[in-house]
């Protein structure tokens, strides 16, 4: 009616966090019979790889510290603001020390 533009800007401003999409990982563990109910999965690593250019949500085969993605899983995280770790908080413990630093060198 009165014409006027409320549509937020999904992407303006231009350059912020997308110098290179990124794809976070975990490194897992399959539980081996440890026990009763310890079928859980243990995450041993958060690693991150570069994003496929043509499947933007599939990582290149390889992490940026080298390793297979094949074997890893998706951990669907993703930063939403300048600043935040490339890693999901509550990984930090065992996040990989070495995609840490490739990404810090991009
Ligand atoms: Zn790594």
């Amino acid at each position: 009616m009165t014409g006027r533009s409320s549509r937020w800007p999904p992407a303006a401003g231009g350059a912020t966090l997308d110098t290179m999409a990124i794809i976070v990982l975990f490194e897992v563990r399959a539980a081996q019979q440890a026990g009763p109910g310890g079928d859980e999965p243990v995450v041993v690593a958060v690693h991150a790889a570069g994003s496929d250019p043509d499947v933007p949500e599939d990582p290149l085969p390889i992490t940026l510290c080298g390793q297979d993605t094949a074997p890893m899983e998706h951990a669907h995280y993703e930063r939403t603001a300048p600043g935040q770790p490339w890693h999901p908080p509550e990984f930090t413990d065992v996040r990989c020390p070495k995609c840490e630093r490739a990404l810090r060198g991009l």
